[in-house]
């Protein structure tokens, strides 16, 4: 990793973590509301996570694409050579997280019996920055969180097929933006050519994975904004939650699209209802806040975790 991109990395809060530095951990802004009771994250909402007790974090900060949507810095170089052990990360990230919410303890603002609970963490988040199926033990870094009691939500690219075979978090998230591969090209911008391909594989796979799945559909204003595109690909990864959420502007995406390819909680809707309209999904939930509409199947009646 570059001197530049640690140093970026460390303005925008993330802390990184481990031996050999591919790791990272940062505090959910989403935890920081909880734990001063300003609200709750909308995984709370439609899942049943418990902000506070959540670790947000990454396993490799390095990415096979240049997404124009991701808040990192895209195009910096990142090369690792030896890996930490999944042990070590676990260990790692949940040390960090202590150290991180140190600050509570002491203030007027926090919840103190939040922040009790804050420091023995229930559920990771691995979706921090980078692409985690990039990390070679990533089967066993869930396996060690398992382990040790805490839940582990996934978010993955799809660009790894072999990986996302082999992992079975709680919860496994396959990002889509592109209902096509010229589409794909222009919003992922993937490192190798065979991207598109390895996408429509994982979307495959995720059809017959015994885990609990999702698909996250990301919408651009005046990119990818025709909801009916999307049904093959739905019907064809067939998870059991569907989560359809608006472009943020934040971060480095800032400087490759306008504030304006945001699109309002009300236009997030009516593409929902539309995914509703064409599939077997319903739509059950929502979160005005976060932008983000949630289908399922079963009109969500196995959507809280225990
Ligand atoms: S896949 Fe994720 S981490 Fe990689 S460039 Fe895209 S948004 Fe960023």
């Amino acid at each position: 990793m570059t001197e530049k991109y640690e140093e970026i990395l460390k303005r925008q809060g993330d802390h990184i973590i481990g031996s050999n530095s591919h790791s990272a951990v940062k505090l959910c802004h989403w935890l920081k509301k909880s734990i001063i009771d300003q609200g709750e994250c909308y995984k709370s909402k439609f899942y049943g996570i418990a902000s506070h007790r959540c670790i947000q974090m990454t396993p490799y900060i390095g990415c096979n694409q240049n997404c124009i949507i991701c808040w990192r810095p895209t195009g910096l170089s990142t090369s690792f050579g030896r890996m930490d052990s999944p042990e070590e990360i676990v260990d790692a990230s949940i040390k960090e997280q202590i150290r991180l919410l140190t600050g509570y303890k002491g203030s007027y603002r926090a919840d103190i019996a939040k922040y009790w609970e804050a420091v023995e963490p229930r559920h990771v988040a691995i979706s921090l920055i980078g692409e985690p199926t990039l990390y070679p033990y990533l089967d066993r870094l869930i396996d060690e969180y398992k382990r040790r009691g805490l839940t582990t939500f996934v978010v993955s690219n799809a660009t790894r097929p072999d990986v996302i075979e082999q992992i079975n978090p709680t919860q496994l998230y396959l990002s889509l933006e592109s209902f096509n591969e010229e589409m794909y090209k222009r919003l992922c911008r993937p490192i190798k050519k065979e991207g598109w391909n390895n996408v429509l594989k994982s979307f495959k796979i995720l059809s017959e994975k015994d885990c609990r799945t999702v698909l996250r559909i990301t919408v651009i204003k005046g990119m990818n904004t025709e909801p009916e595109k999307f049904v093959p690909l739905i019907n064809m990864a067939s998870p059991d939650f569907i989560e359809i959420k608006s472009y943020m502007h934040l971060g480095y995406s800032r400087q490759r699209l306008d504030r304006d390819r945001m699109l309002d909680h009300e236009d997030i809707k009516n593409f929902s209802y539309v995914i509703d309209k064409e599939t077997d999904y319903k739509v059950t939930d929502e979160s005005f806040e976060s932008r983000v509409v949630l289908l399922s199947k079963d009109n969500g009646k196995n959507r809280f975790i225990s």
